[in-house]
């Protein structure tokens, strides 16, 4: 048996890297407008997110059986087939 992951993003890091970065453009976050957010923006997305209690984002629109906002996805076993398959 292997174990697999959604993918997921640390919201805490996300935050410190749009916080150590130079540039004016954002990292990681596309606004509602479709286009990247700057910064300031993001950095206040993130803040208002950590301040939810939230400090796991999920990247995949497939279900994650036993998501927490707090740990993320737990992980999954899956039967070794050998091929690289996500469910
Ligand atoms: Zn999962």
């Amino acid at each position: 048996m292997k174990t697999f992951w959604h993918e997921f993003l640390s919201v805490r890091r996300a935050l410190r890297q749009n916080i150590e970065l130079r540039s004016k453009r954002g990292l990681w976050l596309i606004g509602d407008d479709g286009h990247t957010m700057d910064r300031e923006k993001a950095i206040n997305v993130f803040m208002d997110t950590l301040a939810a209690g939230i400090e796991y984002l999920p990247l995949s629109n497939k279900p994650c059986e036993g998501w927490s906002d707090k740990t993320g996805c737990p992980g999954h076993a899956r039967k070794d087939t050998g091929e690289d398959e996500s469910p």
